[in-house]
């Protein structure tokens, strides 16, 4: 099969591999149709690290059920599918309460597996399989990793009706983020320093967006909150922007308000600086979140398929361009210069 492996200078080489065959009973093989490029993979991008050399990469995917082993009863072959990389080792005592967001072994886990998604076919276990509607298409269906890292994030802010948020950042999780929260019937401002970016935020029902480049997000913040700071802060920008973002989070947030931080961090960002007393004396909650899993009895990324399917999500708006998968590395280039290009979110047609 055709799979795109990482260089040791961490482009990508498209290449023929062996194709991965079911290794388990209740195991399924299909084919990608369509996969996503995050921000996580792009943390990857271009940088020496001869551990990933040869690897295939890529955990937002959809596709086809090609074949099932004989213990599985939820697809069939012909099957349309989104299919979750999130995957522990199902024997620690977080994967037992379905909590394998924090299985300590989960980055292992699905490298060697499941999260393989720049290739023609890949293999997963049958319940990280879900069902699409005939009209939520393979392209749209690869978003629902990112709102499934929202919807984590929601469910620990706690949202409730008539909040008043800020969602920091407005690339593909931010306007995730933004959607989820509008959903719960909160208002929200968006911040980022890119203006398409923040036109996109408003078409997608942001109530408010500020360029924190230009303007004053704090005094913009206390505008839209009656003067109080916001109930709650989605810190969604991540990576090198951290030390500022997260910073700027605790100066939105109201007394007794939260930020949540669902962007991720730099591998070297150990120390950060933020105003700890002024955290400490206004009881600011502080609320990591990672990544996804299960919310209840509920799947969080079944959760996010039914808003999508039921037209309460827009994964359309977000896809900015696609490539095929043999200019995946043109494709990584166009999500990297996003200031350049606009890229919200790029596709990659299998
Ligand atoms: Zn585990």
């Amino acid at each position: 099969m055709k799979a795109a492996l990482k260089t040791a200078k961490g482009e990508f080489e498209v290449t023929d591999v062996e194709r991965p065959a079911i290794p388990h009973p209740d195991w399924v093989l299909a084919r990608v149709r369509v996969a996503g490029i995050c921000g996580t993979d792009l943390r990857h991008w271009k940088q020496e690290e001869p551990q990933l050399a040869c690897k295939i990469m890529g955990h937002e995917l959809a596709g086809e059920i090609v074949e099932v082993g004989e213990a599985v009863t939820n697809v069939k072959p012909g099957d349309r599918v989104v299919i979750e990389t999130l995957l522990g080792d199902d024997t620690c005592d977080w994967c037992r309460v379905q909590q394998y967001n924090l299985c300590p072994n989960l980055y292992k886990v699905r490298m060697e597996t499941v999260s393989r998604a720049f290739a023609e076919y890949v293999i997963a276990p049958s319940k990280k399989c879900y069902k699409l509607p005939g009209h939520v298409s393979f392209e749209e269906a690869t978003l629902l990793d990112t709102f499934s890292v929202g919807m984590h994030g929601i469910q620990l802010s706690g949202i409730k009706l008539n909040d008043k948020v800020v969602v920091i950042g407005a690339g593909c999780i931010g306007l995730g983020q933004l959607q989820l929260a509008k959903a719960c019937g909160a208002d929200v401002m968006v911040t980022d320093i890119v203006d398409p970016a923040l036109q996109l935020a408003k078409e997608l029902g942001a109530d408010a967006v500020v360029n924190t480049k230009t303007e004053d997000g704090r005094k913009k913040v206390l505008e839209f909150t009656d003067n109080r700071g916001a109930d709650i802060v989605f810190e969604c920008a991540g990576g090198s922007a951290m030390p500022m973002t997260l910073s700027e989070a605790v100066s939105f947030a109201r007394i007794g308000g939260k930020v949540v931080i669902v962007g991720g961090f730099e591998k070297d960002q150990k120390a950060l600086e933020l105003d700890w007393s002024h955290i400490q004396m206004s009881e600011i909650s502080l609320i990591p979140s990672a990544s996804y899993s299960f919310w209840g009895i509920y799947p969080e990324m079944q959760m996010c398929l039914d808003l999508l399917a039921k037209g309460k999500l827009n994964a359309r708006k977000l896809i900015t361009h696609s490539f095929p998968i043999d200019d995946i590395n043109k494709a990584f280039d166009t999500a990297r210069k996003k200031e350049e290009t606009n890229a919200v979110f790029v596709a990659l047609n299998i």
